[in-house]
C-alpha cells in the first residue's frame, strides 16, 4: 500500500513523504491493527465511536495515532474528546463547541479538519463549500480544537476529471484560507478507490480501509 501511495506521489511530481497513509480500520478486530502496527503503520481511522474506543483501549500499549472520521452525533463527542488525537469531520459549529469544552486541558489539542460537502448532494454529510470560511472561523477561536485542515469523500464518479475536479475544489478552499490568514496544512482526501486522483490534486492524508485490510463485511 505504501508502494501504491509513493508511485502516485512521483507520478503527481510530489514528495512521497508528502502524503500521510491513514489505516481505516472499521469493523475490523483489534487483532488486525496490531499486525499493521507491526508492519509500521501508526496512524488509524475509525467511523464509529464505541467501536473505536474499544480498539484505543485494546491497544493502548501501541504508541498510535487515533483517528475519527465518521460521522458525529452532538451527544457522543464526548468519548472521542478524551481518547483520540484528530477529528475528520467536522462539519457544525456546534460540534466543535463541544469537543473544545471536553478536550482535557492536560492532552494536546485536539486536531481537526473541517468535512466539506464538495459533491453537492443533499445526503452527504460536511459542510456547503459557501459556509467553509464562517465555521473556519469559529473553529479557529476555539482552545482546544487546533484546525488542520479540509477533509471530503466525493461521490463516486467515474469521470476522472470530474473526479479530479471535486479534490482540486478541496484544494482551492484550502488555499483560499490561508491567502486569509489560516494555516492549514491538511488535506484530507483520498480512499481505496480515488486515492491517485486525490494525490494528483493535492492530498496529505489518504484514509485507506478496503486496499489495506480487505473487503469490509458491513459499512
Ligand atoms: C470507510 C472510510 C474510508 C476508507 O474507505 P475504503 O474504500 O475502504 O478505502 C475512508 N474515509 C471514510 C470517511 C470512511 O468512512
Amino acid at each position: 500500500m505504501r508502494d501504491r501511495v509513493a508511485a502516485a506521489a512521483l507520478t503527481a511530481g510530489r514528495d512521497p513523504d508528502s502524503v500521510r497513509l491513514l489505516a481505516v480500520s472499521k469493523t475490523w478486530p483489534a487483532e488486525c491493527v496490531r499486525e499493521a502496527a507491526r508492519a509500521g503503520q501508526t496512524a488509524f481511522g475509525e467511523n464509529y465511536v464505541q467501536e473505536g474506543v474499544a480498539k484505543i483501549a485494546a491497544l493502548a500499549d501501541l504508541p498510535l495515532e487515533w483517528h475519527f472520521i465518521g460521522p458525529l452525533q452532538s451527544n457522543k463527542t464526548r468519548p472521542v474528546a478524551a481518547h483520540f488525537h484528530w477529528v475528520h469531520s467536522i462539519d457544525r459549529a456546534k460540534l466543535a463547541h463541544r469537543l473544545s469544552e471536553q478536550r482535557d486541558p492536560h492532552l494536546p489539542p485536539l486536531q481537526v479538519c473541517i468535512q466539506v460537502n464538495v459533491s453537492g448532494e443533499a445526503t452527504k454529510s460536511g459542510v456547503a463549500p459557501g459556509e467553509v470560511a464562517a465555521l473556519a472561523e469559529a473553529v479557529a477561536g476555539l482552545p482546544r480544537l487546533r484546525l488542520r485542515g479540509l477533509m471530503c469523500i466525493p461521490e463516486p464518479e467515474q469521470d476522472t476529471a470530474r473526479l479530479r475536479a471535486r479534490f482540486a475544489q478541496l484544494r482551492e478552499l484550502r488555499d483560499a484560507l490561508n491567502g486569509r490568514g489560516f494555516a492549514l496544512d491538511t488535506l484530507s482526501m483520498g480512499m481505496s478507490h480515488d486515492l491517485e486522483a486525490a494525490i494528483a490534486e493535492g492530498a496529505t492524508m489518504v484514509r485507506v480501509g478496503t486496499a489495506i485490510f480487505g473487503t469490509r463485511e458491513r459499512a
